[in-house]
C-alpha cells in the first residue's frame, strides 16, 4: 500500500478536494477545464485562461489536497500527457 504524504510536513493524513480536468481538441490547442468542486459537489466547464493545464500541449489533470495534520498546507498532484508519456508530479509517497 502506498499513501500520499504532505510534501511540507510528511504527514500521511491528507485528503483530496477539487479536481481539474484539462482537455484540448488538438495538440497545442486551447484547453477547456472541467472543475469538480468537492464542497459544492458541482461541476463547471470553463476556458483555461490562466494556462494552468499541467500538460504543455495535451490533456492534464490536477487534484488538490489538504494536509489534515501538522501544517494543514494545500498542495496538488498533476498528471500530464507529454509526447506519448504520462508524467505525474507533486507526489510524496510513503510505502507502509
Ligand atoms: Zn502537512
Amino acid at each position: 500500500m502506498i499513501y500520499v504524504a504532505c510534501p511540507f510536513c510528511g504527514s500521511d493524513y491528507t485528503h483530496h478536494g477539487d479536481v481539474e480536468v484539462y482537455v484540448r481538441d488538438r495538440d497545442d490547442g486551447e484547453s477547456q477545464i472541467t472543475l469538480v468542486n468537492a464542497k459544492s459537489k458541482k461541476t463547471a466547464l470553463m476556458k483555461d485562461e490562466l494556462n494552468a493545464n499541467p500538460s504543455w500541449r495535451r490533456n492534464g489533470i490536477r487534484i488538490w489536497f489538504e494536509c489534515e495534520a501538522g501544517c494543514q498546507e494545500v498542495f496538488s498532484i498533476t498528471i500530464a500527457q507529454h509526447k506519448g508519456q504520462t508524467w505525474v508530479s507533486g507526489l510524496k509517497l510513503i510505502e507502509l
